[in-house]
């Protein structure tokens, strides 16, 4: 066997890059935080689904695809679930005619499906196991006890009824991810404490339920004797428990978005590290960057807030409707540290040099892809610099085969044949180890997605200006297009070959 690629990755939490070594190359294991499933996924949300895919890709080709473990968890209690619930089968459940679980239930199943939808159709490959947080409240009722045990949690009564907390206070090494320090945040802290909390930045473990919120039973060995409180666990111990119940105690990577380091991660380990007697969760955090929409902060009022669903179904987002090829390409045009700003041109960009691959490739499995982009992947998920490789690869024309007088290619150009071959094939597989399958692409599909009835009104504009043109009036002709420059649609002019008429056509300027 040959000697494995050297991957490094840049971890949070020693802020530098370092040489990846797994507990076990037998299986290496990685968790991400997955989606709360309430709602289509927004354009943010496919990022760290791509980046830790590619990175899955990677571990799978550097260790074997049967030794790496990729877990991703489902959120499915939520308060945001829970009032989406409410409202979207209030009515069924005021006349009895469906349980509050079940109207839980369809919510949750129809995101879910939807999300993995989106996520296949961006091309990332399933997680080995996607536990769900509902299948796994024993556990957590279970290390809530353990934390309680050892002094690290307490029950306190607040507005909202009884809660187990948190007490940072008892661990003396809280906010070694974040790097922060609790007595600068209380100093910094602008929201009134909550009095019941022992410190402000206490979290909850459990909280208690009204009648119309989900609930379970739960018993915990308080110092002042047992308390049963009908609750639902806080967000962040369930990944504490999911990674735990499938990866062990310590595990190799945890990833997720920068916005989840603090608190979210940071209290994962808290949980973690308290419950279990450890030092450590995971040996390598890693965090992909924010994701702007046109170079604004995406938001609803704003107007620039899409969901992944939205970019490939409707025409929403720069009159297109995106091919998740499209879109994950675009994503890996920025490395993934790295604020991204998501734009039309950007997705213009991608689906044009998509569309230049597509016609030069060639598909062969025998054909890995070349080691400068494996090598730039291993470097911290270099995908820019993986992405100058292909456009090397597809810099130059192809090479087609020109028959001499006896009918066969020289030796000369049949080396050079096969070299170009093996170029474009590279070309293929390159792609294909990223997740990107292009003999599924169409290099045409922008106008193909041009609707008839746009055709026709493109055709009208045509002619309108044909008969300008015929009228020598230069300014309307180049105002019509102009127009339709503006709108995306880039004409030609050319002479018909056999009754030198002139004639236009056009194209999706990209
Ligand atoms: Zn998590």
């Amino acid at each position: 066997m040959t000697e494995k690629p050297v991957l490094t990755l840049y971890n949070t939490l020693t802020r530098q890059k370092e040489v990846f070594a797994p507990i076990d190359a037998e299986n290496v294991r990685m968790y991400v935080c997955g989606p709360t499933v309430y709602d289509y996924a927004h354009i943010g949300n496919a990022r760290p689904a791509i980046v830790f895919d590619v990175l899955f890709r990677l571990l799978r080709h550097v260790y074997g695809a049967d030794h790496v473990t990729y877990v991703r968890n489902i959120t499915d209690v939520d308060d945001k679930i829970n009032a989406r619930a409410l409202r979207d089968y209030g009515d069924e459940i005021d006349a009895g005619r469906m349980s509050l679980n079940a109207a839980i239930r369809a919510v949750t199943e129809k995101t879910l499906a939807q999300y993995l939808e989106d996520t296949a159709a961006l091309g990332c490959l399933e997680p080995t196991v996607q536990p769900r947080a509902t299948e796994h409240v024993d556990g957590m009722v279970e290390m809530i006890g353990t934390l309680i045990a050892g002094g690290h949690a307490y029950v306190a009564s607040g507005g909202e009824g009884r809660e187990v907390l948190f007490d940072v206070r008892s661990m003396p090494a809280y906010g070694g991810l974040s790097k922060r320090n609790l007595d600068e945040q209380q100093a910094g802290a602008r929201i009134a404490v909550e009095a019941h909390k022992k410190n402000p930045a206490d979290f909850v473990l459990w909280k208690e339920s009204d009648p119309d919120e989900p609930g379970w039973d739960a018993t915990f060995d308080t110092p002042d004797g047992a308390v049963t409180i009908h609750g639902r666990p806080g967000w962040h111990i369930e990944c504490s428990v999911m990674s735990e119940h499938h990866l062990g105690k310590l595990f190799d990577i945890h990833g997720g978005g920068l916005d989840l380091i603090f608190p979210h991660h940071e209290n994962e380990i808290a949980q973690s590290c308290c419950a279990h007697g450890t030092e450590r969760m995971a040996n390598y955090w890693m965090h992909n960057g924010f994701l702007q929409v046109e170079g604004r902060k995406m938001s609803k009022s704003e107007g620039n807030f899409f969901t992944i669903h939205e970019l490939m179904a409707t025409e929403n987002f720069g009159q297109f409707s995106w091919p998740g090829a499209v879109l994950r390409y675009a994503m890996l045009m920025t490395n993934y540290r790295e604020p991204i700003d998501f734009s039309v041109q950007r997705l213009e960009e991608a689906a044009t040099e998509l569309g230049k691959y597509r016609l030069i490739a060639e598909f062969d499995e025998a054909v890995a892809p070349p080691a400068a982009f494996v090598d730039a992947l291993c470097d911290d998920l270099n995908t820019p610099k993986a992405i100058s490789v292909l456009r090397d690869l597809a810099a130059k024309p192809p090479v087609y085969a020109r028959s001499d007088q006896n009918g066969g290619a020289t030796s000369d150009s049949s080396a050079a044949l096969d070299e170009d071959y093996s170029r474009r094939a590279q070309l293929a597989a390159a792609l294909s180890f990223v997740g990107i399958d292009l003999r599924n692409y169409d290099a045409n599909w922008m106008i193909a997605s041009v609707s008839d009835a746009r055709k026709l009104e493109i055709q009208a504009r045509i002619d309108e200006r044909l008969a300008f043109i015929r009228d020598k009036n230069w300014a309307e002709a180049d105002r019509i297009r102009d127009e339709l420059l503006s709108e995306g649609i880039q004409l030609k002019d050319g002479k018909d070959s056999e009754t030198g008429e002139r004639i236009t056509t056009w194209e999706v300027k990209r």
